[in-house]
Order: C-alpha cells, then sequence, then structure tokens
C-alpha cells in the first residue's frame, strides 16, 4: 500500500521507515508541506500522513479524495488544521497520535520556565565569553509561587504533577476538572481568576474557535504585573500582538514560545541565511525576557518512536480492512 508522507524530515523518515520494516507499506517522502497545491503528489497513494503545519483545507482534502486517497494520517496529536467537515463530506477519515509523550511537552515546558526565571539563556552566553558576572540574572524560587494551568489534559495534568513537585501552588482551568488533581491540591477556577491569582500562566488547552487569541488585551489586563507567559501547545491561543505590548509596558514579565500563529512558514527549517519578513515575529525574538523554541516540545526519541508506531497501525487497519482507531472527527 502506497502511502504519500509530506513536510518530512530526516528523522521522520527514519522513525516511520524503522517502524515499517518488512511490513507492506511504501512509501513516497515529500518534503513540502502538503496544500491544495501539492497534493498532487500523492497520486497512487492509499493514504497520506501529515504533520502540523501542512494545511488540510477544503480544497487539499478535496484534490486528496479526487485522486483515491482513502485516509488522512496525521503523525501529532493536534488537529486544528484540519477541515474536519470537510473531510466529513468527503468520507475522508482522518486519523493522529493522540499520545505519544506528553512527558516530552510537559518537560519542554518546565525547561522553558527554568530557563526563564533564571535566565540560563543569557548566563550560557555570559559564561562563554568569559563574563563571570551576575548582574541581572537575579531569578525567583518556583516553590511557592502559583502556576496556573489552562488545560488539564494529558500534558497540563503533567505540568501540574511537576509544578507540585517544586512546591508550587496550582491553579487549573478546564471544562472537565480531574477529581485526582484536586485531591492533590490543584484549584480548579475559572479563567478570569487563573489569569489575576497566576504568577506564571501555561497554555495546554486545544486550538478551537473558542480559544482562539483566549489571551488578548482583555486577558492581559487582568494578569499580575511581571507575569509569566508559557504556550507549548498552540500558536493561535495568543494574540502576539497584544503580548509584544505587554510585554513593552512590563505586564509580562517573562514569555516562553514553543509555537507561533503564524509559524508555518518559519520553523522547521533552516532560514540563517534568508532574511526573515515576518516583522511581528522579529520584534519577539529583541525582547531580552523571551525565549522562543521552534515546535521542537515534543522532539524526543520517545515520542518519535510513539508517534511512528501508532501511525504504522493506523495505516495497517486501512490495509487490512480492520476498524480505524484514534479517528477525528467534527
Ligand atoms: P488533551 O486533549 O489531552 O487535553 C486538552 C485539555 O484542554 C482537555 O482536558 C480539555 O478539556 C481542555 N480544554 C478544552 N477547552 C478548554 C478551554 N477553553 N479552557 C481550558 N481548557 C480547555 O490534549 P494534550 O495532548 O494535553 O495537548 C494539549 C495541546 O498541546 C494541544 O493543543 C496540542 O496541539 C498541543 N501539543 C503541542 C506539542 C508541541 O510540540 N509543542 C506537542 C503535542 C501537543
Amino acid at each position: 500500500m502506497r502511502v504519500a508522507a509530506f513536510s518530512v524530515k530526516p528523522y521522520d523518515r527514519d522513525s516511520l521507515a524503522a517502524a515499517s520494516a518488512g511490513l507492506p507499506l511504501e512509501w513516497s517522502w515529500f518534503t513540502p508541506h502538503l496544500t491544495h497545491e501539492t497534493a498532487r503528489l500523492a497520486e497512487g497513494a492509499a493514504a497520506v500522513n501529515c504533520f502540523v503545519n501542512d494545511r488540510l483545507d477544503a480544497p487539499a482534502l478535496e484534490a486528496l479524495s479526487g485522486l483515491g486517497v482513502r485516509l488522512v494520517t496525521l503523525r501529532c496529536a493536534g488537529f486544528n488544521h484540519v477541515d474536519l467537515d470537510a473531510a466529513a463530506r468527503l468520507s475522508l477519515p482522518v486519523v493522529r497520535v493522540p499520545e505519544y509523550s506528553p512527558h516530552a511537552v510537559a518537560e519542554h515546558t518546565i525547561g522553558l520556565v527554568l530557563t526563564l526565571d533564571r535566565r540560563l539563556h543569557k548566563a550560557y552566553n555570559r559564561v562563554r565569553d568569559g563574563n563571570f558576572s551576575l548582574e541581572g540574572l537575579l531569578g525567583f524560587d518556583l516553590h511557592g509561587r502559583t502556576v496556573g494551568v489552562v488545560g488539564t489534559g494529558r500534558i497540563g495534568r503533567r505540568v501540574a504533577e511537576i509544578c507540585l513537585g517544586f512546591g508550587c501552588r496550582v491553579l487549573a482551568h478546564d471544562p472537565t476538572p480531574e477529581t485526582d488533581l484536586m485531591a492533590r491540591g490543584v484549584a480548579y477556577v475559572p479563567l478570569d481568576e487563573l489569569l489575576a491569582g497566576s504568577d506564571i500562566i501555561t497554555l495546554h488547552c486545544p486550538l478551537t474557535s473558542g480559544t482562539r487569541h483566549m489571551i488578548d488585551a482583555r486577558a492581559l489586563a487582568l494578569v499580575r504585573r511581571g507575569v509569566m507567559l508559557i504556550n507549548t501547545s498552540r500558536g493561535g491561543l495568543v494574540d502576539t500582538r497584544a503580548v509584544i505590548a505587554a510585554l513593552k509596558s512590563g505586564t509580562i514579565g517573562h514569555l516562553g514560545l514553543d509555537v507561533y500563529e503564524e509559524e508555518a512558514n518559519l520553523f522547521f527549517d533552516d532560514r540563517s541565511d534568508s532574511v526573515i519578513d515576518d516583522d511581528v515575529f522579529t520584534r519577539l525574538l529583541t525582547f531580552p525576557n523571551v525565549v522562543i523554541t521552534a515546535h521542537q516540545a515534543f522532539f524526543t526519541r520517545n515520542a518519535l518512536d510513539a508517534i511512528a508506531a501508532q501511525t504504522i497501525r493506523n495505516l495497517m487497519h486501512l490495509h487490512r480492512g480492520e476498524p480505524l482507531e484514534a479517528v477525528v472527527r467534527a
């Protein structure tokens, strides 16, 4: 069975090829993103395999369906980039990898918190430059601080657990509170209360029409002055222009991002020799209290192996005519 994989990097190819060794899957590897223009590369494929910045909108899905593609497999958990109504209309099932390593993303989130708090990004360069001064590196103890976790699903709950381990007070906001977290001291509160009462706010809910720009000027008017904001979920949760204004005024004291609303044309590629023409993004890079990683929170060996294993399982269900697992519905 032929599978056309898009947005493929060498590490994707290695892990997917290893996980499918000996199985009747014939891969076509493509580096471009899937769009309605590149969809024709999937000609002859029974399934496609996509990542976070492939554009699975109605025209792309229609093109795939017209070519006879019978399954869209995502090698990610998020599916905000898929037009699920169009997929349903075309009877084109979409499957994902719902859980590969929530630990990977949760641990990276904490890495951003510690980097910003203790200015590790500055300390690293200073010491390499023979500058052993501590001026400007003053941090704070996490112990006793209040962390607000927005979304306590697979990833957010692990962030909450790690923060409890640091001795933090944990506030949470989620339409589905977790009773075991509550029993361990996590307090579920309305979003505005979380925003107003947290020293660190970290986002772990999905991007939907209801959560887009949940951190906007209105939300930022409620936060504690100097708050630390972390987003390892999806860029669209944050109104970046409002965040820049809050950084300039000192409302936000630290910002850690692993995702960016317009990341599709930036992240996952080496652009060090080209001019970045996104003025909003380049403005973010000028702040000393901003650390950005390029959607790397998922990127551990454990996660890549788990993504490949579930992707191959999803594809073999189609090949064998078995019921599909991990189907995403509108
Ligand atoms: P999940 O589905 O397990 O949990 C999401 C939680 O958010 C659920 O408990 C849900 O009830 C809650 N939620 C929904 N709407 C909400 C709202 N309005 N306010 C507060 N909470 C709300 O998802 P997950 O696996 O924990 O992933 C969380 C996010 O992390 C997803 O957006 C995913 O795309 C992103 N992610 C990022 C990376 C990365 O590399 N940066 C990797 C994996 C996942």
